[in-house]
């Protein structure tokens, strides 16, 4: 059985009791369904606001934690890049032509540092550091 909310021409509202859909119609299209006020049969099923809003109301979409993903690259490049630190251009010197073994390195590197790894061809990027205590405002 299903709960029906009926209104007739004159506005009354009421509930009827269908075992479904298609019986209610049936009903109505018989002059089966009267309205207990007034007993008018032009009777309509009023559809709940309620429902009909909520299927249209979709979730907000949400675009991607850019916050997050630089966290995650942070994460990875901690993990999988041997730190180096102030040594950073020595030791990509060294990789790039073979004195070193070839690997991951991260570390910093002064301007005119930059300057060099440049003018001999080595590959690298930049990242802005992301700090460890740094944390999201309460
Ligand atoms: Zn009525």
């Amino acid at each position: 059985m299903i709960a029906f909310d009926l209104q007739c021409s004159r506005g009354h509202v009421f509930e009827g009791w269908f075992a479904s859909n298609e019986s209610f119609e049936d009903q109505k299209l018989r002059g089966l369904v009267e309205c207990p006020f007034c007993s008018d049969r032009a009777v309509q099923r009023m559809i709940p606001a309620v429902s009909v809003k909520k299927s249209i109301r979709r979730a907000p979409e949400k675009g991607p934690d850019y916050r997050k993903l630089a966290i995650e690259v942070m994460e990875y490049i901690r993990n999988n890049f041997e730190d180096v630190g102030t040594k950073f251009t020595s030791e990509a010197l060294k990789i790039h032509y073979g004195a070193s073994e070839q690997r991951n390195i991260r570390g910093s590197a002064t301007e005119d540092e930059e300057k060099i790894l440049s003018e001999e061809g080595v590959q690298f990027f930049k990242l802005p550091l992301a700090r460890k205590e740094e944390k999201p405002p309460n």
